[in-house]
């Protein structure tokens, strides 16, 4: 797909889909760091929930999470999946963040965009997904986070080869788009990806960019 179709595809989203009204405010990047693990393969409500108990229980600072002990973690985010994982993700990262950066994330955030990633992968459980999200949402820096429904919406309209791994993804959305509209792109083909172009049964008849689309009724020829 070409750069101009690809901005039509953007422009037909942007018209068709609202983008939360928090994505105007800035996040604090370590609150967005810790909701970014709990949501791991969990789904939005149980996400919420998991993190509400979390900041019931304690404050949400790399001090306050480092010196939890790992059970009460455990039971806080228990809504979420694989929370015992996470919950071990979530204290190692806290643990990291206070001993390494003085408690505070902002030291990479404001590095280059690649040796702040490189920083945030060295947290164990922290994977390029986490540390894009952080990096968008928490210091505005240009790069496009790649989920399962960024991967799936952006193979089938052609923005992205269809083996590409995550950073094929990134690099080929990236190429594709504006450094301004990379929030947009995210969040837009996540909604897509949920309203439309879903996983199994794509809702092709009903997309509004199904004529630029060269995965356009695929599915009901199967
Ligand atoms: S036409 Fe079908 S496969 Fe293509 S983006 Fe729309 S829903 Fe997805």
């Amino acid at each position: 797909m070409t750069e101009n179709q690809a901005a039509t595809v953007l422009q037909i989203l942007k018209k068709t889909l609202a983008l939360p009204s928090w994505t105007k405010n800035k996040r604090d990047p370590f609150e967005t760091l810790i909701v970014t693990i709990i949501s791991q393969n969990t789904a939005d409500t149980n996400t919420a929930r998991a993190f509400e108990q979390l900041s019931n229980r304690f404050k949400i600072t790399p001090e306050a999470l480092a010196n939890a002990e790992l059970p009460q973690i455990e039971e806080a985010i228990k809504t979420a999946g694989l929370y015992k994982a996470k919950a071990q993700t979530i204290k190692q990262a806290a643990t990291g963040i206070l001993e390494k950066y003085h408690g505070s994330l902002q030291p990479i955030l404001t590095l280059p965009l690649e040796a702040a990633r490189n920083a945030l992968l060295q947290f164990a459980g922290v994977g390029p997904k986490t540390a894009d999200v952080v990096l968008l949402f928490s210091a505005q820096q240009p790069t496009v986070p790649v989920d399962t429904h960024v991967n799936r919406v952006a193979k089938r309209l052609g923005f992205v080869p269809e083996n590409g791994d995550y950073e094929d993804v990134r690099g080929s959305l990236q190429t594709l788009f504006d450094p301004t509209d990379y929030l947009a792109v995210h969040l837009l083909l996540i909604a897509h990806g949920r309203k439309t172009c879903k996983a199994q049964r794509p809702l092709c008849g009903q997309c509004p960019v199904n004529t630029y689309c060269p995965s356009n009724g695929k599915w009901s020829k199967q």
